[in-house]
């Protein structure tokens, strides 16, 4: 057998476990032909092989993402894009660029802006009404869960200080109610009748230079974790249809659908419709929608995480408020039992300890009635998980989904959470560790835009809970490290595993497609904490190259 490509010079990690030494791969057409000692590797090579000379580059399966969302993200970088921002006036003069680059969109949309610039995490109305008094302005938080808006849209939506908070969220307000430009989680809501719903043409767009970002970082397959009729997030699924039209989708993808918190069980039927009616119409290499995504709590920064215990005051004083749960437990176990009884898989949003355990008694519910399945149900976000819930993970085959970039001290942790989380609440924070120990399986993501969706980033946190140059301990203390090993396996293999692909990706193994990143330096060869330093300097999709760092990416012969 003659390889088109052959990948040679370097270690191997195949998935798992410590990286092959002297070993080399194979590639014919689209799959990995062979993993072969390099000893052997000569028979492979005819006059048409590409032969990669690694030097010492790690080749790693391709890194899949389980948890991003891709066609939002990628609209943000089209649109009014605050994520590049440091500070509250560096995000004032971004709106203001963007408006004066185009004053004949009508409304000024995007996002990406950070609670940790703005004092209480609210920015005001009057910060845009400064700089667009004439136009509305919204634009989302980076982790999607507040809107800030000007005094443009709040009139044009009807609103004052008469306007009750939803159930779902709060209106920051002013002295005398009136709104003060914040609204968060489903309060953002309120501007849903009025806001320009977002073109597919720039739902399209978006897609493909998310995906070009996200190749570029190794990125070959993800779970989009939220598909479907959602009113915060616009469905994306027709800009993904389009480009399987197109030829243009390259990486491979897993749709979770969204579940309407209010609605109910006949949810279930609508859902195994649309992921049947897809499945009909684009191949499954491409894209399913087997998993459903259901929203179990908020987020610890406002205060809507389901925590076991409750919030403090500035004054660190006890308040009613222990969180939300978007959905009663018991219509989530009756949900999450319907849902594995139709071969859908369930991707949890579960932040707090109480959503974890609610999340996790819903998928005991499902197993109990419905004995073991297929499903791959999992849990993100995971930012605090009681000592009782860590053992079953494993215990109910419920995978932890990680977003390792979160798991250290930065100001939106130590100012806007943990101040108002009980005391011994820092060790219980994203603990890996603890997971690793009692035996769950891990599968990791971004949650872009949210948060960077460079996975090297995230490992680099997965294992030493500390970013490059802080020097702030690391979060939950030594004992919540993950290895290396550990961190890329969850990127890779462990992914694979929760988008159902681990029979063809995710590993580096005969007859599997050939996505595959090459990595300088080696990670395994760095310090621990230089492992930021590794970047890609190559992605390979399907055995083509899909992104060269530069020219001269190995030895082309
Ligand atoms: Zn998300």
């Amino acid at each position: 057998m003659i390889a088109d490509v052959l990948f040679t010079g370097g270690p191997i990690f195949v998935g798992a476990g410590r990286p092959l030494d002297a070993h080399s791969v194979a590639v014919i057409g689209d799959r990995i032909a062979a993993v072969i000692p390099d000893s052997a590797a000569g028979a492979y090579v005819g006059n048409r092989t590409r032969v990669v000379d690694l030097q010492g580059s790690l080749l790693s399966p391709g890194f899949q993402d389980a948890h991003i969302h891709p066609v939002g993200g990628g609209m943000e970088m089209l649109q009014c894009n605050l994520s590049a921002s440091t500070d509250a006036a560096a995000s004032v003069a971004l709106v203001a660029d963007y408006a004066a680059a185009n004053p004949d969109e009508e409304w000024i949309l995007g996002g990406g802006w950070s609670m940790d610039h703005f004092a209480g995490g609210a920015p005001t109305r009057a910060l845009l009404d400064a700089i667009v008094p004439d136009r509305p302005v919204l634009l989302l938080s980076r982790d999607h869960h507040s809107t800030w808006v000007n005094t443009a849209a709040i009139r044009l939506a009807g609103l004052d200080a008469s306007t009750p908070n939803p159930v779902d969220g709060w209106i920051e307000r002013e002295p005398d109610g009136f709104p003060a430009g914040t609204f968060h989680e489903g309060a953002g809501e309120l501007f849903a009748h009025v806001r320009p719903a977002h073109s597919e043409e720039l739902a399209y767009r978006g897609l493909l230079a998310a995906q070009e970002a996200l190749i570029a970082l190794g990125i070959t397959g993800w779970q989009d974790a939220a598909v479907g009729a959602s009113s915060m997030i616009a469905d994306p699924l027709g800009a993904y249809r389009r480009a399987i039209r197109e030829g243009t989708l390259k990486v491979h993808v897993n749709g979770a659908q969204w579940w309407e918190r209010d609605g109910g069980l006949e949810q279930v039927e609508r859902m195994t419709t649309r992921r049947d009616a897809l499945a009909a119409e684009v191949p499954a290499e491409r894209l399913t929608i087997t998993s459903t995504k259901i929203m179990v709590d908020g987020v610890a920064e406002n205060q809507t995480a389901a925590m076991l215990s409750s919030y403090r005051d500035a004054h660190g004083h006890a308040t009613p408020n222990s969180g939300l749960s978007f959905v009663d437990p018991s219509v989530l176990r009756a949900a999450v039992t319907a849902l594995d009884a139709a071969g859908l898989q369930v991707h949890f949003h579960a932040l707090g300890d109480r959503a974890v355990r609610e999340a996790l008694d819903a998928v005991e519910a499902a197993r109990a009635a419905n004995g073991a399945s297929d499903g791959r149900h999992h849990l993100a976000h995971l930012q605090v998980v009681d000592e009782a819930e860590v053992p079953r993970f494993a215990a109910n085959d419920a995978v932890a989904n990680i977003q390792a970039l979160w798991a250290a001290h930065e100001p939106q942790l130590d100012e806007l959470t943990l101040p108002f989380l009980r005391d011994d609440i820092e060790a219980r924070h994203y603990p890996f560790g603890d997971l690793v120990r009692a035996h769950a399986k891990l599968a990791a993501g971004s949650d872009w835009p949210v948060s960077s969706a460079d996975p090297l980033d995230a490992i680099h946190n997965a294992v030493n809970r500390i970013f490059p140059g802080s020097t702030a301990g690391p979060l939950g203390g030594d004992r919540q490290r993950i290895d290396l090993t550990t961190a890329m396996a969850a990127y890779t293999s462990g992914s694979a595993y929760v988008n159902h692909r681990e029979h063809d990706t995710g590993w580096i193994r005969e007859g599997y497609l050939a996505n595959l990143v090459v990595l300088s330096p080696d990670p395994f060869a760095l310090p621990t904490d230089e492992l930021h330093l590794s970047t890609v300097l190559s992605t390979w999709i399907e055995g083509r190259p899909e992104y060269l760092a530069t020219e001269t990416v190995g030895d082309d012969q």
